[in-house]
């Protein structure tokens, strides 16, 4: 079964994430739960948690359909110790008002060294950083995005993601997501058949298939390699279509969240509809 949606908007609160998909088709969605721009947001309130809660069962959306997304200015790996306590403040309070909705994973970019550490002190930072998210929450996994490369951010290979997970301790609340787009840009060739395929069979030997908690959806407006992260709409970029095609028609995707977050909100009932109305026509 797959689970296809979009990163919906929560204008007039986090309560509404669930009618917002329900009203584009979506099986699955993926939210702020606060403003992604600003460190600190206002707690979530009870009567809010309730009407979230409920929402999402009246339209049918469980947890493992449901995948947050933490705030753009959080940086887990920053070389600067004053800065890296205000992301981990900030990354623990994501995991906490994900716990409090009910939720089960948060997806995070793993973060950059802004050319003042080397990768791997970098990539123990950001596993310690997880570590100590965990060790204040319950029930939600940390799940690491795959990033474009560009600047100086990480987690660009599978590597580099592997590295970070054999540094998380409670691995069962380890997880990993994949964009399409991030994917193509830091130089993993998934749009022909054969490099769908060495891509796939990569990830599943470096991290494996258990970890994959999620996905997301995007055509690129880059090319192959470019290392920049440019989202484009389903079919109108690098990609093309047909990568889109071969994901819905994989098994491997089952039960787990596969997000659009394509530029234009009013495309996503269509390109949802396009992506279902896809299956099993390869
Ligand atoms: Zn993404
Ligand atoms: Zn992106």
């Amino acid at each position: 079964m797959k689970y296809i949606g979009a990163h919906v908007k929560t204008t007039g609160g986090v309560e509404n994430a669930p009618l917002n998909a329900h009203n584009i088709g979506a099986k699955a969605f993926g939210l702020f739960t606060k403003n992604q721009r600003q460190w600190v947001a206002r707690p979530l309130e009870q009567s809010q948690i309730k009407t979230f809660r409920d929402n999402c069962e009246r339209l049918g959306y469980e947890p493992f359909q449901i995948l947050p997304h933490d705030s753009y200015l959080i940086n887990l790996g920053h070389p600067e110790k004053q800065a890296l306590e205000k992301s981990r403040a900030a990354f623990i309070d994501e995991m906490q008002r994900c716990e409090a909705l009910g939720l089960d994973r948060l997806n995070f970019h793993p973060g950059s060294h802004l050319n003042l550490a080397d990768e791997e002190a970098c990539l123990r930072t950001i596993a310690e950083s997880v570590n100590i998210a965990l060790g204040k929450s319950r029930g939600v996994i940390a799940v690491i995005e795959n990033t474009a490369g560009q600047g100086t951010n990480l987690g660009h290979t599978f590597e580099q993601i592997k590295f970070i997970i054999d540094h998380i301790e409670d691995k069962d609340r380890a997880g990993v997501c994949l964009d399409t787009a991030h994917s193509y840009s830091a130089g993993y060739d998934i749009k022909s058949g054969e490099g769908y395929e060495k891509t796939f069979s990569e990830f599943d030997r470096i991290i494996g298939f258990g970890y994959l908690k999620g996905m997301h959806f995007n055509d690129s407006k880059k090319p192959f390699g470019s290392r920049v992260d440019r989202h484009d709409l389903i079919g109108e970029g690098t990609l093309g279509k047909d990568v889109f095609i071969r994901l819905v028609n994989d098994s491997r995707l089952d039960g787990i969240p596969l997000i659009l977050e394509t530029p234009d909100p009013e495309m996503w009932e269509k390109e949802i509809a396009f992506l279902y109305g896809s299956l099993k026509k390869i």
